[in-house]
């Protein structure tokens, strides 16, 4: 066989020849923005001879800092495709990280987006190895900063050839970056490379895992910064769907559902807390996208009330698992030939089975045994694949590995007989009282099925006699505020939960802290939460 290297020019190569008609539409303040892939694909050529005007050299790191548009899709492109790496940068993250991974990463130049440079502003004079700004713009000026000159670039662009010569790469090279959104520590590079995304790709690709097409009208709400999109962005080049962007207009559930509708989305993806929001918009307005075939979700579980109240405004999720070191696909929950209807809701909830390329098992988080696929036992998840980090950037957390070559997830899940996944906790999260685990997740998931309750989060705080006990910290839906007692909530959960996972204390709240891709910021309520009042006798388990 041939020694062909996997690379993505051979998805901007499918891009040019099969699919030029095809549409890329981003959301404006009025109106959408439209080009197809064969005005795109110029535009990338002559982004990548700017790149190279500008000095980048093979291996290089060039940041973006944009929402999902189609200018962020060309950088998506032309960085990897002329042999730099693309860094997307996290806008949610605070000033002090964005610098240290701008720093770590030794960025050289950045793509900024027009809305997004007052958040660069504040770390002006701080980044010595960036060379050049370029801003992103339709016309309007760059708002106050102390950034310096900026390159602009549809300028820049203008001056290039739409013809570019793509050099010769190996698929070992690395293409892109991504930051972990560390709710612990500093966040950690993670390097995917030409082969891993290229393999990705098809792995994503595959009917039982996102199964997009060409006759797919694509809507990735989740953020280009966040594991690339969760790999969207190239598989949609690879086979030619229609892509919907959201640009900065992501969480407002008005503008998504009118976007889906108008330009006939079949297939959205983002993380739950975007669709508690949709689904509740979709049962006020009684509108309904009868196109929409699927709607990914993953990042964190979906709460079982979320996927019911899905499906009765006809949106069927399906839940995918995955992490930026797993970049991210690890699990996708379709429902397999043999299951009755009555058990599919069951199913669906899972994380599900572990896709094509990538090996799992669950292990003792201490000792490292490996656990038996009983449904019962509980360890953390271990992966290895293709497209399963290594390490991190820069060597940081080697620990990461096992010895035997796996990768540790901090994720804690039980497995059962026929391989569906059921994660349980993080590491850090999972609850130990009295000796005994109490999963942070279904406590949640189990609280967030009281019809007066929007979000709940729940987190272990010491305790003198059980080490740790579970306080839940709970937000009403609007209607309900102050309408909603702790004992209702506990009582609630009497017939839904073991007595002795009952939480000691429910705290009403006005929002659960979110982390920069959208999940429970369990840091910062632990951070903030006041100790438990009660030191009562939890009840033992049993
Ligand atoms: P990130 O790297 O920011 O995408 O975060 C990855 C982490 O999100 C995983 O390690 C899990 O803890 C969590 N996560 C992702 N998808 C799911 C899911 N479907 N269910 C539960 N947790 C999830």
């Amino acid at each position: 066989m041939q020694d062909y290297d996997l690379t993505l020019q051979h998805v901007l190569w499918r891009i040019e020849k099969l699919f030029r008609r095809k549409e890329v539409v981003t959301k404006r303040e009025q109106g959408v923005h439209r080009i197809s892939y064969g005005d795109l694909v110029p535009r990338i050529n002559q982004l990548a001879g700017a790149l190279k005007r500008l000095g980048v050299k093979p291996g290089d790191r060039v940041a973006t800092l944009a929402w999902n548009n189609w200018r962020h899709l060309e950088l998506y492109y032309a960085i990897p495709c002329m042999g730099a790496v693309l860094h997307t940068l996290n806008l949610r993250l605070f000033p002090k990280d964005l610098e240290f991974v701008i720093k770590d990463a030794d960025d050289t130049i950045l793509f900024v987006d027009r809305t997004l440079v007052p958040i660069l502003n504040q770390l002006a004079g701080k980044l010595p190895s960036v060379k050049q700004i370029v801003l992103m713009t339709d016309g309007e000026p760059a708002p106050e900063n102390q950034l310096g000159k900026m390159l602009d670039y549809e300028a820049l662009l203008k001056a290039e050839s739409p013809e570019f010569a793509w050099p010769v790469l190996e698929e070992r090279n690395a293409a892109a970056m991504c930051y972990t959104s560390g709710t612990t520590g500093n966040p950690k590079g993670v390097v995917y490379s030409h082969r891993s995304q290229f393999i990705h790709t098809m792995g994503v690709l595959q009917v039982d895992n996102l199964a997009l097409s060409e006759r797919d009208v694509v809507f990735p709400i989740v953020p280009m910064f966040h594991a690339n999109s969760w790999g969207l962005p190239y598989a949609c080049g690879m086979v030619g769907s229609k892509v919907i962007f959201p640009d900065r207009f992501m969480g407002d559930a008005k503008s998504v559902v009118e976007l889906a509708r108008d330009e006939e989305a079949t297939i959205l993806a983002g993380v739950p807390t975007i669709w508690t929001t949709t689904a509740a918009y979709l049962k006020e307005t009684g509108i309904r996208l009868p196109k929409v075939h699927t709607v990914i979700c993953g990042g964190s579980a979906i709460p079982r009330a979320l996927m019911v109240a899905m499906d009765e405004v006809g949106l069927r999720m399906l839940h995918a698992w995955g992490m930026t070191e797993t970049s991210p696909l690890g699990s996708t929950a379709r429902v397999r030939s043999w299951v009755p209807p009555e058990e599919e809701l069951e199913k669906r909830l899972t994380q599900g089975l572990v896709v094509p390329g990538v090996e799992i098992r669950i292990a003792d988080p201490a000792s490292g045994v490996e656990l038996p696929w009983d449904g019962v036992a509980f360890g953390e998840i271990q992966v290895r694949g293709s497209w399963i980090a290594s390490g991190y950037y820069n060597g940081y957390d080697p620990g990461k590995l096992t010895d035997d070559g796996w990768f540790r997830t901090g994720d804690v899940a039980k497995i059962d007989p026929d391989g569906h996944i059921l994660i349980v906790d993080r590491t850090k999260d999972v609850i130990k009282s009295g000796g005994e685990w109490i999963s942070s997740v279904d406590l949640e998931n189990a609280i967030m099925g009281h019809p007066k309750v929007l979000e709940a989060a729940v987190i272990g705080l010491p305790h003198p006699k059980w080490d740790e006990r579970p306080v839940a910290f709970v937000v009403a839906r609007p209607e309900f505020k102050g309408k909603v007692s702790e004992d209702e909530i506990k009582d609630f959960l009497k017939d839904k939960v073991a007595k002795w996972w009952l939480p000691d204390e429910v705290r009403f709240i006005d929002e659960v802290p979110k982390t920069s891709v959208g999940k429970f910021d369990k840091k910062v309520l632990r951070g903030n939460a006041a100790a438990i009042a009660t030191t009562a006798e939890a009840p033992a388990k049993g």
